[in-house]
């Protein structure tokens, strides 16, 4: 049996108290917060180098964390240990004669399935058995939490909602270009085949006026050879996350592109059961940067595989497809800005309301470890020109408080950039 650190459960007390403490005096943010409730538990996961702690609140008095409490007061609880095939590691010990409290494994987190060895077989120690979900982030330990959550946001007289396609794995050297692995893979631990996990966010926005898709992830268009190449996780994807947030194909009145590749655009058509691709949001006007559709319908060796023509052809024929040049107004208060970089006409969305601003970053900022000015994608065409753009950005960011989407991000869809002491750090809007 191979086994490899987890996390280690702690329970806690006041969940205020105890994330206060973990971020102020070592330095540990919670990334996300889930609530079990078979275990009437909420948990609040924190990163901490190849593994997690896991602060354990009891959310009834009924709590198995409460009698915990109850018996022995605030401490360590358990240690969760991943294996890659929990049925065997189980008959192996049961074989073993060590004392299981589980029978057989059951769901835990993120479609992981658990089991606990009794204490008593183990040093005093409750020890949990886990196997996490196949699909991203198989064979590696679960530093990512995955977060797919719709989150709203007021932004003056506007709402945001932040959606999700699902996840996908990239080669982390492409992701990060000429940075190093010693320095990114503490942020990101790649899988055993060098990915590293990422997410399809796409936004809307609601005005009076309309409500706006921005992107709209990869869709259900690949073929089972690509989605294997990119681990492909759609167990929960666009029409959940729509339906989720109260919304359906036909409540979008227009779908804009931050560039068309097809992690941005896959799902702005379908194949219908005759075969034929036709639009997927059937009120929608869309629209394009006519410099990136003369790029897309233009491709090289390059950027050939990135550019799918299923994905934008359609629109034009169907005759939905409006494009536009740089700096135009999508809707008032929103508009496209060329971050270029990425490709030569890129496009950030600005989103401004009673002189608030959020900035749909798209592959500018794929992840929030993409913040340092030169940490640029392998992917990006003309990586000069996005450090360019960035470092000016970043600049801007700070100083006007933008509320910041990343698109990419596993474990964050938004927030506020930060910079103090020389060092900037994300503080988690959505
Ligand atoms: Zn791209
Ligand atoms: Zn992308």
């Amino acid at each position: 049996m191979k086994v490899r650190l987890d996390h280690i459960g702690i329970a806690i007390g006041a969940a205020d108290e105890a994330t206060a403490w973990y971020r102020d005096r070592l330095g540990l943010q919670v990334t996300h917060v889930e609530q079990v409730e078979s275990q009437q538990v909420r948990a609040h996961f924190l990163p901490a180098g190849g593994a997690m702690l896991e602060l354990l609140e009891a959310t009834a008095p009924s709590s198995p964390i409460a009698g915990f409490l109850e018996k022995r007061g605030p401490g360590l609880h358990h240690v969760a240990l991943a294996v890659d095939d929990i049925h065997s590691a189980m008959a192996e010990l049961r074989a073993a004669g060590v004392r299981l409290i589980d029978d057989a494994p059951r769901p835990g987190a993120e479609g992981a399935l658990v089991a606990f060895l009794h204490p008593s077989a183990a040093g005093g120690v409750l020890v949990e058995l886990k196997q996490p979900a196949v699909g991203v982030g198989a064979g590696r330990p679960q530093t990512v939490p995955l977060f797919k959550t719709p989150g709203r946001l007021p932004l003056g007289d506007l709402e945001l909602v932040t959606l999700c396609d699902g996840f996908f794995a990239l080669d982390g050297g492409a992701m990060f270009g000429t940075v190093p692995r010693t320095l990114w893979e503490r942020s990101l631990p790649p899988d055993d085949r060098h990915r590293i996990p990422l997410s399809m966010r796409p936004l809307v926005i609601r005005t009076d006026a309309a409500t706006v898709l921005v992107d709209a992830g990869c869709g259900d268009k690949m073929d089972a050879k690509s989605a294997a190449i990119y681990g492909l996780d759609r167990r929960y994807h666009l029409d959940h996350s729509l339906a989720d947030a109260g919304l359906s194909v036909e409540d979008i009145d227009i779908v804009v592109a931050s560039h068309l590749h097809f992690d941005h655009i896959g799902g702005f058509t379908e194949r219908r059961a005759d075969g034929q691709l036709v639009p997927r949001f059937p009120r929608a006007r869309y629209v394009a940067h006519r410099g990136e559709w003369h790029d897309a319908t233009h491709p090289h060796e390059r950027n050939r595989a990135s550019y799918l023509p299923e994905n934008f052809q359609p629109l034009m024929d169907a005759g939905v497809l409006t494009l536009v040049d740089d700096e135009a107004e999508i809707v008032p208060g929103v508009r496209y800005r060329r971050s270029g970089g990425h490709t030569a006409h890129h496009q950030v969305l600005t989103i401004t309301s009673q002189a608030r601003t959020a900035v749909f970053t798209a592959d500018m900022y794929p992840t929030t470890v993409h913040i340092p000015d030169p940490w640029v994608m392998g992917y990006d065409l003309y990586p000069v020109d996005t450090l360019t753009f960035k470092r000016a950005f970043a600049r801007e960011a700070i100083a006007r408080e933008y509320v910041l989407f990343f698109e990419h991000d596993a474990s964050m869809a938004a927030g506020i950039l930060r910079e103090s002491g020389g060092k900037r750090s994300v503080e988690r809007v959505l």
